[in-house]
């Protein structure tokens, strides 16, 4: 039987960073069931005809050419009093240390039709060949069920093939963990203006159809009628691909294994990384939402360096996220309105509006922050940005201000570049002027 010093269960980015972080230096197989890894951030654009497909297969190399072992096969079991893993190939692996990187996949409700012809979700390789052959064979209609990052990206990208798109979501404006509605109404409006047929505070209570999916009906009877053939695709989370380890001894919460800050799980010589895990939210300290590569990353690349004797600990989970809706470029990091409100903090809210250059550039576009600060701390708990330009920069900063404790006064007095092409006047700044606007009223 093989024996790996680190054996690896998921071939996304979470196994592809440690692979990358311990190249050479420990003896590892990569075990995962995809023909390739892929960048899943990038499966819309491929559906709009921005990128080619092939560009979104990552190449088996990043794995190999760590010398690390690729398996191409799938985990069924662990048994993890002899460090032992069984897959469906009815191969055994041995191990010394185990990693599970397993990640998530999309969430199907359990609702009336779920198994009719037309109806998918969006997270695998399989998932975009069959929505780019039905959009290529001539699918006229779809339905986005879901309106947080991926459904908006996908329904733009429908939309934008021709397909009559329709989008829903049981709250009253789109990316609602994301965004408050004071800054997403007039970017939702353009996403209206686009040909996007808007189904918001709508929850979907069945699909209809014998065998191809023909209608979605919501819970207050209103129907969205479709011609069979159409697609309907449900983008409404993620859960962690965990169902072969429920029978065991590791510890797993509502949303992943449980970690500890090391990434340890309740079973010595077993860690786990990326969306497989429950992650705890860096401002509340309650299980948080969201899976990204963003923090997935981060936690392999923590185990990998403790791997190699240094001592980070993981801070929990801020939230930065950002997407493209229409001509807006939209990000936010930790808490809303809504989230804050629902967590008791008490809370003051600062805004600035400025240019993304000098505003007598011609090519000047409108960029609004929004801060959020608890009252009482005078810390930064969540941010927003709706841009013209690239957002991730400022959703960066925010998230830093919050990661290393930068209270509001500082900010205030934060240190700045500027430049006709690439900020506002020297007179002024998002972040400073946000700042300023909450201290003007925690001073009142
Ligand atoms: C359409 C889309 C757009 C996205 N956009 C963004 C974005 O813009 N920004 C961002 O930060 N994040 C984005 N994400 C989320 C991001 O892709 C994930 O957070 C990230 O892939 C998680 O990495 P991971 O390695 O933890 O898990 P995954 O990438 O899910 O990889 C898990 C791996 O484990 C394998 N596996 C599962 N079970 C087993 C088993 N029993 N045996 C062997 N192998 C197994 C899987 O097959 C897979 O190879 C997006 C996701 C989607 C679907």
């Amino acid at each position: 039987m093989n024996k790996f010093e680190f054996l690896i269960i998921g071939g996304g980015p979470a196994a592809i960073t440690i692979c990358k972080n311990l190249a050479g230096k420990k003896r590892i197989a990569v075990i995962r069931p995809e023909d390739h890894s892929m960048i899943y951030c990038a499966m819309p654009y491929v559906i709009e005809g921005i990128l080619e497909f092939k560009k979104t297969l990552k190449k088996d190399e990043l794995v190999t050419d760590t010398g690390a072992t690729l398996i191409r096969d799938f985990v069924m079991n662990v048994d993890f009093d002899n460090k032992i893993v069984f897959t469906k190939a009815e191969k055994e692996y041995q191990y010394e240390n185990l990693i599970i990187a397993s990640g998530a996949e999309a969430i199907l409700p359990h609702i009336e039709g779920i198994r009719l012809d037309g109806v998918m979700t969006m997270k695998t390789e399989e998932d975009l060949r069959e929505i780019i052959k039905r959009v290529e064979g001539g699918v006229r209609q779809a339905v986005v069920v879901g309106a947080g990052a991926i459904g908006i990206e996908l329904a733009q990208a429908l939309n934008a093939t021709g397909l009559e798109t329709h989008l829903v979501d049981i709250f009253d404006t789109i990316l609602p963990n994301m965004m408050d509605p004071d800054m997403i109404i007039p970017v939702q409006e353009k996403l209206g203006n686009a040909g996007v047929k808007l189904h918001l505070d709508e929850r979907v209570a069945r699909l209809l159809g014998d065998s191809y999916v023909t209608g979605v009906e919501f819970d207050n009877g209103k129907r969205v009628e479709l011609e069979p053939k159409s697609l309907v695709v449900f983008a409404v989370g993620m859960k962690p691909s965990v169902d072969f380890l429920r029978e065991s001894a590791l510890a797993i919460g509502k949303t992943g294994i449980i970690v500890d800050e090391y990434m340890r799980t309740n079973i010595e010589g077993v860690y786990a990384v990326g969306d497989c895990c429950e992650f705890t939210s860096a401002i509340s300290g309650e299980v948080a939402l969201g899976k990204l590569a963003t923090n997935a990353v981060p936690m392999a690349r923590l185990l990998a360096k403790n791997i190699l004797g240094q001592n980070r600990q993981y801070d929990g989970f801020y939230n930065g996220a950002a997407t493209k809706v229409s001509d807006y470029f939209v990000g936010s990091t930790g808490l809303t309105e809504r989230a804050a409100k629902e967590r008791g903090f008490d809370y003051v809210v600062g805004k600035a509006k400025m240019t993304t250059a000098f505003p007598i550039m011609p090519f000047a576009k409108e960029i609004e922050i929004k801060l959020l600060v608890d009252s009482t701390s005078e810390m930064i708990i969540g941010g927003q940005v709706v841009s013209g330009e690239p957002a991730t920069d400022k959703v960066d900063q925010i998230t830093m201000a919050m990661q290393y404790d930068i209270p509001i006064r500082r900010m205030a007095q934060m240190s700045y570049s500027s430049q006709p092409y690439q900020s506002f006047f020297p007179a002024n700044n998002l972040l400073v002027q946000a700042a300023e606007n909450i201290i003007s009223k925690l001073d009142q």
